[in-house]
C-alpha cells in the first residue's frame, strides 16, 4: 500500500464516526488482510489465516466462503502431512479467477500491454508502434493497445494499471509529458470511459519501482529505482511506502547539475545535466566513438561516478539500501556500475558494501507491466 493510500484510508476514516458504516469498511480491510497473506505465505489453511490475522474462525470461514463466491481464493486440497486426524483443507489465490491489463507507455517506440492473472502469470503480451506519434493520436494509439489486450483477456478483468512518462498526479492526469506532446491529458479517465474497468495511472519510474518492491528477489523497504534510456528518473520506496511529492514533480533528476566544473552539453541548452553525463545517447555515441577496451572502460567509469556523485546525498538522506539501475545493460551493467557502487560507498561513508546495494534490475524491460500489475492489485484488492 502506498503512503496515498494510507492517507486516503486515513481520512476517510476520520470522516466516518458513524459505527453504520463501519462494518463495511472492516470487512473489505479483513478481505485484503487475507488475500495479502496467501500473497506473501502461499496456501495456509482456514485455522492458519485466523491464527496469522487474529480474526476468529467464523469470521475466516465467512470471508472465505465469499472470496471463493467471488472468485478471488479457491480451495487447493488438503494438506500433506503424516499427523493423524482431520488433514485441513488449503485455502490460496485463485490465479484464473480475474485477470488484469497491465499497460506501459514508456518506451521510445512501442506502446505494450499484458493480461495478467492474479498468480503475477502473463497470459498476453501485445503491442502496437507509436509511430513518432504525439498529443491525441497518441492517445488513440494507448487506448489502442488497451483495446487490444481486453480483447485477449478470458476471465473478468479487474482493472488496468498504466505506468506513462511524464508529470502525473494522483488522480491520473498527465500534465505533462514531453516525449508524448501530452499537456493535462487525462488518461485515466479516457481509459476508464473506453472500458467501463477501474483504470490507474501513475509515473513509469515510480511504477517500476513499486515492481522492485513487490516481485524482485529483495528484502528491502527502502529502494530507489533509477531509470536511465534518454532521459533519467528516478522512484523512491521509503519505509516501505511509495514517496510521492505534492506537485508531483518527485524523482525529476535529469537536469540536475553534477559537479562545479562544466560537463558535456545537455539538450536543455545547459551543460553538465545528469541526463547529459549518463543518458543513454551520450553512452552509445561515445562508445562507438572510442575504440581501446581500456579508454572504454575509463569512459564508462567517469559516467557511472558522475551518477553516484548525483546520487549520494540522495541516498544518505532518504536512508536507502537498495539502489536498482533500469536502462540497457550492455551499457550500464559493467563498468558504470561497479564505478557508481564505489562513489556512492566512498561518498556516504558507508564502510560495508552489503549495506549499500547497487545493482541492475532483474525484471528487465518488463518492469513497467510488472508495476502496473501491482497498481491493480493494490487499488482493487488492497494487497501489496
Ligand atoms: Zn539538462
Amino acid at each position: 500500500m502506498t503512503a496515498k493510500d494510507a492517507g486516503r484510508i486515513g481520512a476517510a476514516r476520520a470522516l466516518r464516526p458513524s459505527s453504520k458504516l463501519l462494518p463495511e469498511y472492516t470487512r473489505a480491510h479483513n478481505r485484503s488482510l487475507v488475500l495479502q497473506l496467501l500473497y506473501r505465505e502461499g496456501p495456509m489453511s482456514r485455522a492458519d489465516i485466523a491464527r496469522s490475522t487474529d480474526l476468529t474462525r467464523v469470521t475466516v470461514s465467512d470471508l472465505v466462503a465469499e472470496l471463493i463466491e467471488d472468485r478471488f481464493v479457491v480451495e487447493q486440497g488438503l494438506r500433506d502431512e503424516s499427523r493423524p486426524g482431520k488433514r485441513a483443507t488449503m485455502i490460496n489465490i485463485d490465479r484464473e479467477g480475474h485477470q488484469m491489463v497491465a499497460v506501459d507507455l514508456s518506451d521510445d517506440d512501442v506502446f505494450r500491454a499484458a493480461v495478467v492473472n492474479l498468480g503475477g502469470e502473463f497470459i498476453e503480451t501485445c503491442e502496437i508502434p507509436i509511430d513518432g506519434a504525439t498529443g491525441d493520436d497518441a492517445l488513440a494509439k494507448a487506448l489502442a493497445v488497451v483495446d487490444d489486450a481486453r480483447g485477449r483477456a478470458t476471465a473478468p478483468l479487474l482493472g488496468v494499471g498504466v505506468g506513462t512518462p511524464g508529470v502525473v498526479d494522483d488522480l491520473g492526469i498527465v500534465r505533462v509529458a514531453v516525449s508524448l506532446g501530452w499537456t493535462d491529458v487525462n488518461l485515466r479517465a479516457a481509459i476508464a470511459e473506453r472500458t467501463g474497468l477501474p483504470v490507474t495511472v501513475m509515473n513509469d519510474v515510480n511504477v517500476a519501482v513499486l515492481a522492485e518492491h513487490s516481485f524482485a528477489d529483495v528484502d528491502s523497504d527502502d529502494i530507489m529505482l533509477v531509470r536511465i534510456g534518454h532521459g533519467v528518473g528516478a522512484g523512491v520506496i521509503v519505509g516501505g511506502a511509495t514517496y510521492r511529492g505534492s506537485r508531483f514533480w518527485d524523482g525529476e533528476i535529469g537536469h540536475v547539475t553534477v559537479g562545479t566544473s562544466g560537463g558535456p552539453m545537455c539538450r536543455c541548452g545547459r551543460s553538465a545535466c545528469l541526463e547529459a553525463w549518463v543518458g543513454v545517447p551520450r553512452l552509445a555515441a561515445e562508445l562507438e566513438r572510442i575504440t581501446g577496451e581500456a579508454e572504454r572502460s575509463a569512459f564508462l567509469r567517469e559516467a557511472g561516478e558522475h551518477l553516484g556523485i548525483a546520487l549520494a546525498p540522495i541516498v544518505r538522506t532518504l536512508d536507502l539500501t537498495d539502489i536498482v539501475l533500469s536502462g540497457p545493460p550492455r551499457l550500464l551493467g559493467g563498468d558504470f556500475l561497479a564505478a557508481a557502487h564505489d562513489t556512492l560507498l566512498e561518498r556516504t561513508m558507508i564502510g560495508d558494501p552489503d549495506d549499500l546495494s547497487l545493482r541492475m534490475t532483474t525484471l528487465g524491460r518488463d518492469n513497467v507491466l510488472f508495476g502496473a500489475v501491482v497498481l491493480v492489485l493494490t487499488g482493487q484488492l488492497g494487497v501489496s
